[in-house]
């Protein structure tokens, strides 16, 4: 075999190894995402059992014992997204109506949607902001009161220098 035959068919080893590997690499690509789309699916069905599981604890139904510990914490993060809920609704002024979840401004008699009579729903009482009010006007005398004692103590330093 001559130098130059060697030499091309050495090249077109290379190139089709190179067209392999490639080829491979995207086969690969392919394979780790039907991996990571089979995950998703695991960890959906895996949320899925515990919705059943929390459903049945929610409804009072006998949970086995290793479920019970989650079952408890999920039940205290739902009640935490209701106080927030609650705030947030606090804070745009709106209350919910109680027979039909409509959002209705908060001095509102009648729900909009269900015609339900509303519960009038006092604004934050004036009473408790007047109470802290006072409270910080103490905690700004407490600080005009440290204040006044640095800047004694203060001169009195400058003071002691100046007859040395
Ligand atoms: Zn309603």
């Amino acid at each position: 075999m001559s130098f130059f035959d060697n030499l091309s068919k050495k090249v077109s080893n290379t190139a089709k190894s190179a067209a392999k590997k490639s080829s491979n690499l995207v086969e690969i690509a392919k394979l780790n995402m039907n991996i990571s789309s089979e995950e998703d699916k695991i960890n959906k069905l895996y949320a899925e059992i515990g919705k059943i599981a929390y459903s049945s604890y929610s409804a009072g139904k006998e949970v086995p014992e290793e479920y019970k510990t989650q079952c408890e914490s999920i039940k205290t993060c739902l009640d935490n997204i209701k106080n927030f809920k609650k705030q947030i609704m606090a804070l745009k002024q709106i209350k919910e109506c109680p027979s039909c979840g409509n959002e209705l401004e908060i001095d509102a008699v009648f729900c909009s949607k269900c015609g339900a009579k509303q519960e009038i729903i006092k604004p934050e009482n004036s009473e408790a902001k007047e109470s802290d009010k006072n409270d910080t006007a103490e905690e700004c005398d407490k600080c005009e009161d440290t204040q006044e004692e640095k800047s004694d103590n203060e001169q009195d330093d400058e003071s002691e220098t100046e007859v040395e």
